[in-house]
């Protein structure tokens, strides 16, 4: 997921895709944790990030179970 500076408030916010989109006319993209971001510049140093948004983040891009324990079942020695 993109991340952009804020403006406003000097974080570092995710901004999910299809916002990024529905945001360019408008100038302002909707961030994951619901606040309105105005990018600054695209060469100023990234801002802290925002805990809001890395939380809701990784809460979604963290693999489920399942599909962890089958990576354990494939790598695992045949017969021990
Ligand atoms: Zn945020």
């Amino acid at each position: 997921m993109p991340w952009m500076t804020c403006l406003m408030d000097g974080r570092h916010h995710a901004v999910a895709e299809p916002y990024l989109v529905a945001g360019l006319a408008e100038g302002r993209y909707l961030a994951a944790c619901g606040l309105r971001v105005t990018p600054g510049s695209m060469f100023s140093p990234p801002g802290r990030r925002c805990m809001s948004c890395h939380v809701l983040v990784t809460a979604r891009t963290s693999q489920p179970p399942g599909r962890r324990q089958w990576w354990r079942a494939a790598t695992r020695p045949p017969d021990e």
